[in-house]
């Protein structure tokens, strides 16, 4: 993925708090959203499974980290071979469901920097990331097509970065009716960066677990 144009430098005080989801939804995989406490916006705050932390990111760092993470991920659907839609467990998704959920969160967030950009503080739509799985969206879902989308939807997202015009970063949106927080457009791209970050350590984790339960 080329990402020598992606090259703004300006730096953001990132505001990113998640607050917890709330609604009778059981998830299937652990909640981003539940890692992360809601501390005041002044602190760094630092995801207690992946290890991300929310600090100060610039433009060309979070291109090349979600270049790096995206084309891991697809490395790692290669990897799993005729095992990339097994479940390890119950609490978990397969890899191609943990890369069907990440291309839409990219394509998401996506379109609610292009909104915050035109608008003042617009409400992002949530993507109901549970109900999208059970009701079977990803049911027609093939290792290569993910691979591909994941990329395509990361290429759109890092041209969209790159394009951004100048200060943008610090236009506000609420991430979601399901998240009611108010962030700014660089803490949404840090949370695409995370969701990068952390799925890929989801996808590598189950590739361990389906190669232990298959040697094991
Ligand atoms: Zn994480």
């Amino acid at each position: 993925m080329d990402v020598a144009r992606l090259t703004g430098t300006k730096r953001s005080t990132l505001n990113s708090l998640w607050l917890p989801r709330t609604g009778n939804i059981v998830p299937m995989t652990y909640d981003i959203m539940h890692s992360v406490s809601n501390e005041p916006a002044s602190d760094v705050q630092t995801c207690p499974h992946c290890g991300f932390s929310w600090a100060t990111l610039t433009r060309a760092k979070c291109a090349t980290r979600m270049s790096a993470a995206v084309e891991s991920f697809v490395d790692v659907i290669q990897r799993a071979g005729a095992q990339v839609g097994t479940r390890p467990s119950e609490q978990r998704w397969s890899i191609l469901e943990y890369g069907g959920h990440l291309r839409d969160v990219i394509l998401s967030v996506r379109e609610r920097i292009v909104l915050a950009s035109i608008l003042d503080v617009p409400v992002g739509t949530p993507i109901f990331r549970d109900e999208r799985v059970d009701l079977g969206f990803y049911a027609q879902d093939s290792a290569s097509d993910v691979a591909v989308e994941l990329q395509v939807a990361t290429y759109l997202f890092l041209k969209t970065v790159a394009t951004l015009p100048p200060n943008y970063e610090e236009r506000g949106l609420i991430y979601s009716t399901r998240t009611p927080l108010e962030i700014t457009i660089a803490g949404a791209m840090s949370n695409a960066l995370h969701e990068s970050e952390h799925h890929l350590a989801d996808a590598t984790e189950n590739l361990r677990l389906l190669d232990s339960s298959q040697h094991g």
